[in-house]
């Protein structure tokens, strides 16, 4: 009792709250109802609920669960119950409260908790860096208190090549710290890439500079626009994007749901905020311009070559360029930059009808979903198998490898879209729009492959795993026949190794596909694992399998198939000074989120380098 009248001031967190979904309000609004009243009462073991205040609780996690293991789907809440609001209750509710310090369970007490004024951001209202705190990436930590911004004489000049997330973070540290940045993107803004977009989805024209993987904001802008990462939710650096991506138009529940999503309609609008904010700061966007080759002196970057056949100087070069720029790494490889290959996964993607995803995972509260406008989220799924390639016969030339299958980067009422920059390559992904309406469902089923799987391109070097790419996306192209055309296969006939070319079920993807023999594109192994795993994902979904599964040709492009090995705490490269390789590209990210990071943790790196702010520490 005494321990906790001294942690008036403080909050508990209490989590695992569940509450059914026929007394949620359901899957946008945010507010604490009847029924989350009554969840947080039980796990107090408060007798009445009504009688709790609802401005004491904050809602900082909503997700919902609707996991086989259940007996039926729920809404689970964490919430952040404010100990000094509890005060203002009446003398006898108090004493009871007070009893709850010994049955904490699930609570965890939170004396400094961060609340929506103070959470971290990057940008605050003066359009000046402050409040950040977390790492650089060195471990070293920065906030408001400890930055000060260095008034240069002469600011230095710093080309950011890319405007993928990664790309975008740098850049805006890098200019909110005062560097003069140029940010250059061989792709459009995004006005003229939707148009561009556009052409090649309905008069099948692709712009080689212009398409799903090159423009403004990057791969993920005609994305599905999932912000989920593996390198923790509630990392500040994480944190920090979040916030900074509200603060350019995202809605403010991505920081508060479970699994955040934005969809390319608000990725678009987004996007445009922040170029204004770049633009508002000084950074000189420069799209349509491509970065075709470095330029060196005393084996130190001094400046860049560019499509319009300019040469500009820049104090240091940020490689921001994604893992479709093979030109780039090319380029890399031929000014001899150490580039080591590594794992990376290939394979197809499945597509469902959305209304089959919805009643595996919810049966009777299917129904609940309304294409994107009911109650509940439209249903996704994850599933993970671990494969050994000696359960499929005789060794591989290479050798064993226990590998892992798993779905992708899986598009909920989403689509099939074409992700090559080559029209003699064929390579897919998913993107959805924020509603996720479509009635499908689809994923990438994918394989992890490691390097020593590459042994017949090994005289590309280390460019033998994009070469391993390419030679699957060709493929896909042949077996397509051409013109953007998909190859497909039934899951049912993809297991069976066996073609129906008649009635082959209707696809998303809007350039047409062709009935064809996914089950002889990829080595025998690659094949085989994704069979077994295919058939262990039915028992956990069941349905999974069906008539109506569409498999699409190819998946190749997961992460990037080599790194650029740098410094840890400066982000330089090891083998060329003055280079700065960041984001997936570089090998050091993989979605949007953990790029997004790694271009935040890279620019106070650069700015570090350049002395552009000192700390006190
Ligand atoms: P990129 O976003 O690839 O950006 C690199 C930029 O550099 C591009 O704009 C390119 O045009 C530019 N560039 C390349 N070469 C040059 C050059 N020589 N000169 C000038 N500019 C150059 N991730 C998620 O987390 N959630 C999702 O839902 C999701 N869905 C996706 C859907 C699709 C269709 C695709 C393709 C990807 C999706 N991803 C998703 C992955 C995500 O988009 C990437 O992980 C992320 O964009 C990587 O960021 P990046 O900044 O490292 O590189």
């Amino acid at each position: 009792t005494t321990e906790i009248k001294n942690r008036e001031e403080g909050y508990w967190r209490l989590s695992k709250l569940s509450v059914p979904v026929d007394m949620d309000p359901g899957k946008d609004v945010l507010c604490i109802s009847d029924g989350l009243l009554q969840a947080i009462a039980k796990v107090l073991e408060f007798p009445v609920a009504s009688m709790l205040p609802p401005e004491a609780f904050f809602i900082v996690r909503k997700s919902f669960d609707a996991r086989k293991s259940l007996k039926e789907p729920k809404f689970v809440y964490t919430v952040d119950m404010d100990v000094k609001k509890l005060l203002n209750m009446e003398p006898r509710t108090w004493d009871f409260i007070l009893k709850l310090e010994p049955r904490l369970g699930l609570r965890e007490y939170l004396p400094h908790r961060k609340t929506s004024s103070d959470v971290i951001t990057i940008i605050n209202d003066n359009n000046q860096i402050k409040g950040y705190t977390g790492s650089t990436g060195d471990g070293h930590a920065i906030s408001s208190e400890t930055i000060h911004k260095v008034a240069f004489p002469k600011k230095p000049k710093i080309a950011v090549v890319g405007s993928g997330p990664s790309g975008l973070f740098a850049s805006l540290v890098l200019g909110e710290l005062g560097a003069e940045v140029t940010l250059i993107e061989r792709g459009q803004g995004v006005e003229q890439r939707g148009r561009d977009i556009g052409s090649l989805v309905v008069r099948r024209i692709l712009q080689p500079e212009s398409n799903f993987c090159f423009g403004e904001g990057g791969a993920g802008t005609w994305s599905d626009g999932k912000l989920v990462t593996r390198i923790g939710r509630n990392t500040e650096s994480v944190q920090a994007i979040m916030k900074t991506l509200v603060y350019f138009g995202a809605p403010p529940s991505i920081l508060v749901d479970g699994k955040p999503h934005l969809g390319t309609d608000r990725l678009v609008s987004l996007l445009r905020n922040f170029r204004r904010h770049l633009q508002g700061l000084g950074v000189d966007i420069k799209f349509g311009t491509k970065l075709d080759d470095l330029l060196m002196e005393n084996s130190r970057v001094v400046g860049i070559k560019t499509s319009d056949n300019h040469k500009l100087a820049y104090d240091a070069v940020v490689l921001a360029v994604g893992h479709s720029a093979r030109d780039v790494y090319q380029m890399l490889h031929r000014h001899g930059v150490e580039l080591v290959p590594k794992d990376f996964a290939v394979g197809l993607r499945i597509e469902h009808p959305q209304e089959l995803i919805n009643s595996i995972q919810y049966a009777d509260l299917a129904s609940e979903v309304c294409r994107g406008r009911g109650r509940l989220p439209v249903a996704d799924y994850k599933v993970v198998k671990y494969v050994d390639d000696k359960d499929f016969g005789p060794s591989t030339s290479y050798g064993d490898t226990s590998r892992s299958c798993y779905s992708f980067c899986m598009c909920p009422g989403g689509q099939v879209v074409l992700t090559s920059t080559n029209p003699s390559e064929i390579c897919i992904n998913g993107m959805s729009f924020s509603r996720r309406a479509s009635k499908w469902a689809n994923a990438a089923i994918v394989v992890t492959v490691s390097s020593k799987e590459f042994k017949d391109f090994q005289h590309f070097g280390p460019l033998a795993g994009v070469e391993f790419q390419r030679e699957f996306e060709k493929r896909a192209a042949t077996m397509g026949g051409g013109n953007f055309v998909v190859p497909v296969q039934t899951v049912t006939d993809f297991l069976e190794n066996k073609l129906t070319v008649m009635d082959v079920p209707q696809s998303s993807y809007r350039l047409g596909v062709k009935a064809s023999s996914l089950h002889q594109l990829f080595p025998f192994h690659i094949t085989q694992a994704l069979q077994q795993s295919i058939t262990t994902f039915d028992k956990e979904l069941p349905g999974f399998i069906s008539k109506d599964a569409l498999l699409h040709g190819v998946e190749t492009r997961t992460s990037s198939p080599l790194q650029i090995p740098r410094d840890k705490e400066t982000f330089e490269s090891l083998s060329l000074k003055g280079l700065y390789p960041i984001g997936e590209g570089a090998g050091y990210a993989g979605g949007i989120l953990s790029a997004a990071v790694d271009g935040l943790y890279s620019g106070f790196a650069v700015a570090k380098a350049l002395n552009l702010y000192h700390d006190d520490i």
